[in-house]
């Protein structure tokens, strides 16, 4: 947990903004209303009002159901234990319909809400208390966002509620947990699953390839109008951060966005590719869905973006990841494991990844792809060792990644750099590092297609006999 102080700041930072942010709306409906000259005054002023007199204490205000299009902000977590269970509560500045459902293998409990922005400190949900192990709050998909805890225990819900003080206009979300048996949370949680089952995951819309883009057997540049396709992941978002630094606030899932849009900026202006993201915002997107993205989009090269972390602080430099059966070592290993993990933090019910499930998927992986894969994966160690910017030992590793699984689109895996080493984290999070680290990738990527145009005459090129 963070110490109170930061639960504070951000409360009252929180309550500055929605003072500026009421205010705003309360001339704006009056500007409006007397330029349509529409009854809408009083009900505008109204609300305005009633947020605005929440900052001096008077009034009979109480945070007012969601209004479309307006922002729901969330703010103050705490954690609570006692003798009958674990209790979570934040404050909300409007009403909201929570729902709760559990999920098991791993535990945990799952409440859906509609979006609300989180005013939280980044690592605020790294650890837990009593029967919540940890937890995270953010996006799960446009227009939903969801509170994931991760149980030490089989617990069940004894509690749910917003409740609205009248006083002050800030709503408080109540969770209460009990201790339950693993056969009644077993029994909840299959139930839950055959409800989410029936639910569709709404998903970011996916940009198509341009038309005509679907003959790959053209290799890219050669004589050919249309360009390279280029999907760039940024891993994680919205309620999965992925990794964050304890030097500064910064999370892997924002950093990786920015640099994302960096090395798109970049490409684009070179009018010879097509860039594609995975998402463009802070939102969830389960990783099958961004495998389903780049092959959407016919995509010609798959470049998923993370950030690492490891115990050792000296441990530094980039590391690039290949699709493979078995992990190139156990570091490799691991981060699979933890990259793998992504969907379960977002609360999705997946099946652990299987040795077997791996092997399927290798087998799908044509060889070809792979080939090209470890083509870009050299290239790239190449551009960072120019600039010392690779890890130590083995800057090329490999392991079984579902992101990387597209059988047909080679593939890499990005780590820019360790959040738990000190100037990894200060080269990440300055301008000028994160403007570094787009052109090595830029540079990389322009040379794997320079290098495909080259051997045109007889291009290796992924999925060519398949199609
Ligand atoms: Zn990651």
């Amino acid at each position: 947990m963070q110490q109170p102080s930061s639960h504070v700041l951000t409360g009252v930072h929180a309550e500055r903004q929605r003072g500026v942010l009421a205010l705003v709306v309360l001339l704006a409906g009056l500007i409006l209303a007397v330029l349509a000259g529409s009854a809408a005054i009083p009900a505008r002023a109204q609300g305005a009002t009633d947020t605005v007199a929440q900052g001096a204490g008077g009034g009979a205000a109480t945070a007012r159901p969601v209004q479309p299009g307006s922002q729901v902000l969330a703010f103050n977590p705490e954690l609570g234990v006692d003798n009958q269970g674990t209790s979570f509560r934040m404050r909300l500045n409007a009403l909201i319909q929570p729902r709760a459902f559990v999920l098991s293998e791993p535990d945990r409990l799952v409440v859906e809400m509609p979006e609300v922005t989180f005013r939280m400190p980044a690592r605020v949900g790294a650890t837990g208390k009593g029967l919540i192990a940890g937890w995270r709050g953010g996006l799960f998909a446009p227009g939903r966002s969801r509170l994931v805890f991760d149980l030490s225990a089989p617990a069940q819900v004894v509690r749910l509620s917003v409740t609205p003080d009248p006083t002050t206009g800030v709503a408080t979300f109540d969770l209460e947990l009990a201790p339950t048996s693993r056969e009644s949370f077993r029994a909840e949680a299959a139930r839950a699953k055959a409800k989410i089952e029936a639910l569709p995951v709404a998903t970011a819309p996916v940009e198509r390839g341009p038309a005509g883009k679907g003959d790959r057997e053209m290799p890219a540049g050669a004589g050919s109008e249309t360009v390279p396709v280029v999907v760039i992941d940024p891993g994680h978002g919205g309620v999965d951060f992925g990794t964050w630094s304890r030097f500064s606030e910064m999370q892997e899932k924002e950093l990786v966005l920015a640099v994302g849009h960096l090395l798109r900026d970049r490409l684009v202006a070179t009018k010879r590719f097509k860039v594609v993201m995975t998402r463009n915002t802070d939102v969830f997107v389960p990783l099958e869905e961004r495998v389903r993205i780049a092959r959407a989009a016919k995509a010609d090269l798959f470049v998923s973006l993370h950030a690492d972390a490891e115990e050792t602080p000296g441990v530094h430099g980039a590391t690039i990841y290949t699709l493979s059966e078995s992990a190139s070592d156990q570091r490799a290993a691991d981060l699979a494991a933890k990259e793998n993990r992504a969907d379960t933090l977002a609360g999705l019910d997946v099946p652990e990844i299987t040795d077997e499930v791996t092997d399927i998927l290798i087998d799908l992986t044509r060889r070809e792809t792979m080939q090209l894969s470890h083509l870009v994966a050299r290239g790239m160690v190449d551009e960072l060792k120019k600039s010392d910017r690779a890890i130590r030992t083995n800057p090329h590793r490999s392991a079984g990644f579902k992101v990387l699984k597209a059988h047909d689109i080679p593939s890499v895996l990005i780590e820019l750099g360790f959040m738990t080493n000190r100037e990894d984290v200060e080269r990440m999070a300055s301008a000028e590092g994160r403007k570094t680290i787009a052109e090595t990738l830029q540079r990389t990527i322009e040379g794997y297609f320079a290098r495909q145009m080259a051997t045109a005459a007889a291009p290796v090129r992924a999925g060519t006999a398949q199609r």
